[in-house]
């Protein structure tokens, strides 16, 4: 590294080490195991789903005639999750798998191929029908891409942005080639280019809705009539959430949120925002140097008021992100699990997002 660039991020050096090894201390923790609840139930529809917001849509739609099991623990969140062996007992058992797709269940082929020999099951990818969206072309700040900066000697600034933006520009697979110490590190965000997130928005939760009842009615025709029913009765408050989502959004003056965890694209697309995000699509993948100046900035430029983060993972890089622009924190929830106080609360998936609505409104004010 040069030394006028040095230079320019001596402030930045203690932040970046102190960010860097309470990661650390997160990955360790995160390696605790907890047990998936619930069995299968002989004479129901038996449905395995993988995460909560599908796992509560397949309640709501199964009604009694269904037992759904969900694998995800309460409180764990799904991006490092793996399954254990009963779950693979429970799958083998069940008539329906449905699971999110678009990268965010990595181990879900390998799953699958493990399951007993002669299992009825039938796997559905409930994201199927949704535009997804590819995150390394999509995100502005190019999350991963940025370290090649800090990693290379490059003799100017302006060559530097030149050689970050051709890397934003191609394909993503950049990365290959090159020979670094902080490859491992990285291969994280680069399994992830499809952003996985579609749930967050309520017009693509709308497809996955029809996703699962339209399986339900597949595996069991008898109970038609039921399965169409309770989704019309979701579909509704969809509908509405989706509405009020539109309306509210279009009204604020401002259009850029920064988060924590890069969870919100779908959000962002279908209601005209734009996400700048501390951490890549998993919300353990490394932030960077350039993209904490380059945040900092979007702060200033923007006249962002709050940096929001989420419950299930730490909250330390976004108050030290808030701490160091000058502005405070709020929550918006990517809705990927509950915490065990939220669930014994009754808190859901619409709940949460109209929660999520509220602190939007009082952000971009
Ligand atoms: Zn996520």
């Amino acid at each position: 590294m040069n030394m006028n660039k040095r230079k320019s991020k001596n402030k930045l050096n203690g932040w970046t080490w102190s960010v860097t090894s309470m990661l650390l201390a997160m990955l360790i923790l995160s390696g605790c195991g907890s047990k998936s609840g619930g069995s299968i139930v002989e004479g129901k529809v038996n449905v395995i789903t993988t995460f909560y917001p599908i796992y509560e849509f397949t309640k709501e739609i199964g009604g009694d005639e269904v037992n759904v099991v969900n694998l995800l623990p309460t409180g764990v969140e799904p991006h490092d999750w793996t399954p254990r062996s009963q779950d693979i007992v429970n799958t083998s058992k069940a008539q329906l798998f449905l699971y999110n797709g678009a990268g965010l269940e990595g181990w879900a082929p390998g799953f699958l191929k493990g399951l007993d020999k002669d299992t009825q099951v039938k796997p559905v990818i409930v994201s199927q029908g949704i535009r997804l969206i590819d995150a390394v072309g999509d995100d502005g700040h190019g999350h991963g891409e940025a370290a090649h900066e800090e990693e290379h000697d490059h003799s100017h600034e302006e060559g530097a942005e030149a050689h970050e933006h051709s890397h934003e520009e191609g394909n993503g697979e950049d990365h290959t080639g090159h020979d670094h110490e902080e490859e491992a590190a990285k291969t994280n965000t680069d399994t992830h280019h499809t952003d996985p997130h579609t749930w967050v928005s309520p017009k693509s939760a709308l497809v996955m809705a029809e996703n699962i009842k339209n399986s339900l009615v597949e595996v069991d025709p008898e109970h038609k009539d039921g399965y169409e029913q309770r989704y019309e009765a979701l579909k509704e408050k969809l509908v509405k959430l989706d509405n009020d989502f539109a309306s509210e959004l279009s009204k604020l003056p401002k259009k850029d949120i920064v988060v924590s965890h890069q969870a919100f694209g779908y959000l962002c697309r279908d209601y005209g925002l734009t996400q700048h995000a501390i951490m890549g699509l998993s919300p353990d993948a490394e932030p960077r140097a350039q993209d904490i100046v380059n945040l900092t900035k979007t702060v200033k430029e923007k006249e962002v008021k709050y940096i929001f983060f989420e419950e299930l993972v730490s909250d330390k890089l976004a108050k030290t992100l808030a701490n160091e622009a000058g502005v405070e924190t709020l929550v918006l929830n990517p809705v990927e699990g509950l915490t065990k106080e939220q669930a014994s609360s009754g808190e859901n998936y619409f709940t949460l997002m109209e929660k999520n609505l509220q602190n939007l409104t009082k952000a971009l004010q």
